[in-house]
């Protein structure tokens, strides 16, 4: 395992903020809840504005401006009253410039501007009477000191007890400390690029002279946030190779493996194939594998799982597959169990629903071997469950899990234990590189034959009545259909009375059976009423929430989402995702609430239109990214984004694809990092240092 050392030459950037002077024990935890608690911090703690400042005098400043007057002081106006402001006037060969302050002591005042005396005044012009006022002037000196008002001057996220003239100076004295490093980017890259060295560029992003030099697009910044977005690309690509070198069982398909396929009921499809053999490529590799198996819902994730989990009982290993809900471990044992019976492999429902008796027969078989495949909830890995030697985890729906339940399961294994995540949220590549970096991702970009396509149309909600009309005929006519009512999230209450009305009125009009399923059932309750709809005995199934992700009901060919606008694009997708699965041909009804103009906002309508033009779920979540600049439209924020200081993963899109290449190639090329460019790459490493602050990655 290679760790890089941090190099000597940046010692002075690793040190304490309090070494800086000015930065004793009050002033430091502020520096270190803004930036951080090290110089280096300071240093990477980039403005976010730019003052500019230009001379003017009182005949020729234009309101709003922020300008720099040489004054004659002519004296200064006490407050008339209790809370008035303290005056002093001033003037120029064109006019008065009257400087005013709020609060403040008039001793003090005076001292800065004495009256008789000549200063340059510097502030925000404001037009009062047609003459030039100053707030709270930001500069008053001697006109010696001229140099000492900067005509660009940058301006920092500030805090309560900490202003940005402060950080600023903080910045500055950071920035000194940057010594100059041998470049560690490629040569010809940079060159194309023209992009300054990195003290350079440091010293650049702190000394803006306009409004485009803040933009991300600025050859300064573009730097580096390519040098931050390299470093963290080259860590993941070391936290990939150091896996890849942890041994793991070999396991290969066999006897059991090909029986399983002549069982299947359908042939695989080519990206089914695909995954499969890139999974079968890890799993004899003799090194852990860690890979994503990405595809939209209903691409058929399950087969290629059952697939490697038969490949690991026929090489004399044990594997476990796991669900988020009990309902959908329940359809993976009901599903899987008999075909891989079939096959000769033993497997074994494990819930939380199991009595504790029956749980410690479960748990007993287990370790006992006689198991092959352990099907379940987050049962599987309560402490008392211990394989006896389980080489797979497949973990379903990995993203409703939480990232330690994932890391506790696969502890169960006793050396390293192959690891298969699958998931159906599409992750955009941006995502998928920062966050996702150091998994492997197989996807399965092609849907099984014999699907039809769901027409997607778009209506306001007062439309609904002749949307329960039309679904009246199709119920008659046999077809199954989701009615989604929304979270409003204000209140669980209102939410579940409102889907109850709906579940009456729906009753009473469709002159059906209507069953209604929300969060607040008992698990047990809710499972009947899915089962009954999974059976065909409802036509229509309300629900609150979310239908349980996962659950394969080819007869429903209806969608009908209320208050689509309060989903996430993403969110719909998945819901729209259940129908369709069938040979019916399908359709899914988003009915927004009109706003207060009657009708949706534009980015609203936008967004659902989106999802009326494909089914595509990569291209969905893609989109729906961009239309919210990167905002959160998978959820997925809690274990979202690292916090980079200089990149922005949606601004520097093409940098961060430019540096995962990179990044790729070096570690291909330099594995131990000792070329030139090697070394250059350790010093760059351990300047951002991903390893020690920035826990958040995983
Ligand atoms: P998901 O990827 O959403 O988990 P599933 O694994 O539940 O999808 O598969 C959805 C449906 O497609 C299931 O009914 C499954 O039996 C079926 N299926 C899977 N693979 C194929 C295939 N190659 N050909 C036809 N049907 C398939
Ligand atoms: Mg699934």
């Amino acid at each position: 395992m290679l760790i890089v050392m941090r190099p000597e030459i940046l010692f002075p950037l690793f040190a304490p903020v309090t070494t800086l002077k000015g930065v004793g024990p009050r002033m430091a935890p502020l520096v270190q809840k803004l930036a951080g608690p090290l110089v280096r911090d300071l240093a990477f703690y980039p403005p976010n504005g730019v003052i500019q400042r230009r001379r003017a005098t009182a005949a020729d400043a234009v309101e709003g401006e922020t300008a720099i007057f040489e004054v004659t002081i002519d004296r200064l106006i006490p407050p008339h009253k209790m809370g008035a402001p303290i005056k002093v006037r001033a003037f120029d060969g064109t006019g008065f410039v009257h400087l005013i302050w709020f609060a403040g002591s008039p001793r003090h005042i005076e001292g800065l501007a004495p009256a008789g005396s000549v200063r340059l005044v510097s502030g925000k012009v404001e037009k009062f009477n047609n003459e030039v006022q100053i707030s709270h002037p930001d500069y008053i000196l001697p006109v010696e000191k001229a140099d000492e008002i900067p005509l660009a001057e940058p301006t920092y996220p500030a805090t309560q007890g900490l202003g940005s003239r402060q950080i600023r100076k903080l910045c500055m004295a950071s920035v000194a400390l940057v010594p100059p490093l041998t470049e560690w980017q490629d040569e010809a890259w940079i060159k194309r690029q023209k992009w300054p060295d990195w003290q350079t560029a440091l010293q650049a992003v702190h000394a803006p002279q306009n409004e485009l030099d803040l933009q991300p697009e600025a050859p300064a910044r573009s730097r580096l946030a390519y040098d931050e977005l390299l470093a963290h690309q080259m860590a993941l690509a070391r936290r990939k190779m150091n896996r890849q070198s942890t041994p793991a069982p070999v396991i290969r398909p066999g006897e059991a493996s090909h029986r399983l396929l002549d069982i299947f009921p359908f042939k695989l499809t080519g990206a089914q194939a695909r995954a499969i053999e890139e999974i079968r490529h890890d799993l004899k590799s003799g090194e852990q594998m860690a890979r994503l198996l990405q595809g939209d819902v209903g691409s058929g994730k399950t087969a290629v799982a059952a697939v490697v989990l038969a490949d690991a009982a026929a090489s004399g290993f044990q594997s476990a597959l796991m669900a988020p809900t009990e309902i959908l471990a329940r359809q993976h044992a009901e599903k899987l169990g008999p075909m891989l019976a079939e096959a000769g492999i033993t497997s074994i429902l494990l819930t939380g629903r199991d009595t504790p008796a029956v749980k410690r027969k479960k748990a007993a078989a287990i370790a006992a071997g006689e198991v092959q495949v352990a099907i379940g909830t987050h049962a599987l890995f309560q402490d008392a469950v211990e394989f006896q030697n389980l080489a797979l985890a497949v973990i379903d729906e990995q993203h409703r899990f939480g990232v330690r339940q994932r890391q506790q399961l696969q502890d169960k294994g006793k050396s390293g234990v192959h690891l298969l995540s699958m998931s159906a949220t599409p992750i955009p590549r941006t995502l998928e590189l920062t966050q996702y970096g150091e998994l492997d991702v197989s996807r399965l970009n092609e849907k099984p034959p014999g699907r039809t396509p769901v027409t997607t149309a778009v209506l306001p909600l007062v439309r609904i009545k002749e949307v329960a009309q039309r679904l009246k005929a199709a119920v008659e006519a046999g077809a199954q259909a989701y009615w989604i009512c929304p979270l409003v999230a204000e209140s669980e209450a209102i939410d579940l009375a409102a889907a109850e009305d709906r579940a009456e009125a729906l009753r009473k009009f469709l002159g059906t059976e209507v069953g209604l399923a929300h969060g607040q059932m008992a698990g047990a309750e809710r499972e009947v009423v899915m089962n009954r709809f999974a059976a065909g005995d409802l036509p229509v199934l309300v629900a609150t929430t979310v239908v349980e992700v996962g659950v394969d009901v080819p007869n429903a060919s209806i969608m009908v989402i209320e208050h689509a606008d309060r989903f996430g694009l993403a969110q719909l997708h998945q819901l729209r995702g259940r129908v369709g699965r069938g040979a019916k041909a399908s359709s899914c009804i988003l009915l927004y609430g009109a706003g207060e103009d009657g009708g949706l906002g534009e980015t609203a309508t936008k967004r659902l239109e989106i999802l009326r033009n494909t089914e595509d779920g990569f291209m969905i979540a893609e989109e729906d990214f961009r239309l919210r600049g990167g905002g959160d439209p998978l959820g997925l924020r809690q274990s979202g984004f690292p916090a980079y200081r200089f990149a922005d993963p949606i601004k520097h899109r093409q940098l961060l694809l430019a540096a995962a290449d990179d990044a790729r190639i070096m570690m291909g090329r330099d594995p131990k990092l000792q070329s030139a460019r090697g070394q250059a790459i350790q010093v760059l490493e351990s300047l951002f240092d991903w390893r020690t602050d920035r826990p958040n990655i995983d």
